[in-house]
C-alpha cells in the first residue's frame, strides 16, 4: 500500500514536530520554508508494508488579498488529489478562528480526513476526551486521534489509522 498525506494546520500546532517523529531523524526533513509549488514533498515513511508520502500544502489561510485567494485555491485544489487529508491542531479547548477557517475550507472536500489533536501531554484525560466530543460533532473527520508528537505517544496509531484510508 502507499498514498499520499497532506498535513495542514495553523503555525505552531507542531506539524514540524510530527514529521520528525514520523521519520525518526530531523535531516529527513526536506525544507520547512514557505513553498511556491503545491504538493512539495516533505518525507517519505516506508513501513512493513505500505509507504505514505508526506506533502505539504501552504495556503490554507485566510486570505488577505486576490493573490491571497488564489493561492488557497491552487491549495485547495491539491487537498482534492491526495488519499488523506491530516488536519493538526493544538491543545487548546476551544477551536480558535485560524482553526474554524481551515475547517471550513476542507470539510466540503471529499478526500478522507484525520483529526490530530497535538500536544495531549499537556492535558488531563477528560480534558482530551472533552476535546475529541467538540470536534466529532462537526462529523467530518474518518477519524480523531489524539497525540503527542513531542513524546510519541499515539503516533503509531495515527500512522495506523492513516495506512487504513490508503
Ligand atoms: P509547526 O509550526 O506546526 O511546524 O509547529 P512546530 O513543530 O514547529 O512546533 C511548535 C512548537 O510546539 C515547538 O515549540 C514544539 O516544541 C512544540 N510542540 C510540538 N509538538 C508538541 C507536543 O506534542 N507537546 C508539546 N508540549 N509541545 C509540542
Ligand atoms: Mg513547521
Amino acid at each position: 500500500k502507499s498514498g499520499f498525506v497532506t498535513i495542514i494546520g495553523r503555525p505552531n500546532v507542531g506539524k514540524s514536530t510530527f514529521l520528525n517523529r514520523v521519520i525518526g531523524e530531523k535531516i529527513a526533513i526536506i525544507s520547512d520554508k514557505p513553498q511556491t509549488t503545491r504538493n512539495k514533498i516533505q518525507c517519505v515513511y516506508t513501513g512493513d508494508d505500505h509507504q505514505i508520502v508526506f506533502l505539504d500544502t501552504p495556503g490554507i489561510h485566510k486570505p488577505k488579498n486576490k493573490l491571497g485567494q488564489y493561492m488557497v485555491s491552487v491549495s485547495k485544489d491539491s487537498l482534492k488529489e491526495v488519499d488523506v487529508i491530516l488536519l493538526l491542531v493544538d491543545e487548546s479547548l476551544e477551536m480558535g478562528p485560524g482553526d474554524k477557517y481551515i475547517l471550513d475550507e476542507i470539510k466540503d472536500i471529499k478526500t478522507h480526513k484525520i483529526l490530530a489533536i497535538n500536544k495531549i501531554d499537556k492535558l488531563k484525560k477528560d480534558e482530551v476526551d472533552q476535546i475529541v466530543r467538540n470536534y466529532e460533532e462537526f462529523g467530518v473527520f474518518d477519524e480523531i486521534v489524539p497525540i503527542s508528537a513531542q513524546l510519541g505517544s499515539g503516533v503509531g496509531y495515527l500512522i495506523q489509522a492513516i495506512k487504513k484510508l490508503l
